[in-house]
């Protein structure tokens, strides 16, 4: 299974990553997750996308493709993966296109998880992010199990800098001009499915299992 998640910041696609890569058992590569990686460990990519980042602005396409392709590169990636939040860019589309033409694969489907202005704003408001793990909550909706700490790792739960509502403005501006164009680019090769965003992460997961039964089964 080789598959693309993108949508609008909120939809939902780190969670749903996460749960169908350990489901599937394929390994999923979160771009946002890398990035703040980087950031932690002050690397030089780290260095330069935190001003970015922080401002709800998106790293220039060569830094992130070369990350990206570091990571498909490796053998894990070779039976599957899940890509949450890469493709971000038409530029990024073509260049993850051309990384898998070089490996003769394809992917399976690009799945837009289509969401509501209301609930992206209502779930980034409220969002908490293990800066270890990656794992992300919220404060009513997903509460951790113990407050303020993750029940994967024990870290101290924070809000992302780029979660005040200024920023997650231009977050969402930024994403209706570089990202949507995405649903065109995939429509176009049959790629394309869409899954509602709005749902609840149950929901979503009972409709995923559904609309991807086709490719589970055949890989
Ligand atoms: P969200 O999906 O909630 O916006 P992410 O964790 O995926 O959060 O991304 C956080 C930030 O990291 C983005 O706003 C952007 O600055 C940067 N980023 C993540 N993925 C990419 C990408 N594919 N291209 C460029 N920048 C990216």
């Amino acid at each position: 299974m080789r598959l693309v998640l993108f949508g609008p910041p909120g939809a939902g696609k780190g969670t749903h990553a996460r749960i169908l890569g350990e489901k599937w058992k394929i390994p999923h590569f979160a771009a946002g997750d890398i990035l703040r990686r980087h950031i932690r460990e002050a690397t030089e990519i780290g260095k330069k996308a935190r001003a970015i980042i922080e401002r709800g602005e998106l790293v220039p396409d060569t830094v992130i493709n070369e990350i990206m392709a570091d990571q498909l590169a490796q053998t894990e990636a070779r039976k599957g993966f899940i890509l949450d939040g890469y493709p971000r860019t038409l530029g990024q589309a073509e260049a993850l296109e051309k990384f898998l033409e070089g490996q003769r694969e394809t992917l399976d489907s690009a799945l837009y998880f289509k969401t509501s202005s209301p609930v992206i704003l209502n779930r980034l408001s409220g969002r908490l992010n293990c800066p270890k793990c990656g794992v992300n909550y919220h404060r009513k909706n997903i509460p951790p199990k113990v407050e303020g700490k993750c029940d994967r790792c024990g870290a101290e739960l924070v809000q992302r800098a780029d979660d005040q509502p200024e920023t997650v403005l231009h977050r969402i501006a930024v994403y209706e001009t570089e990202t949507a164009p995405l649903l065109n680019y995939y429509n176009k090769r049959g790629l394309l499915t869409e899954v509602s965003g709005d749902l609840e992460v149950p929901e979503l997961q009972q409709e995923l299992a559904k609309v991807l039964a086709r490719y589970s089964k055949s890989r």
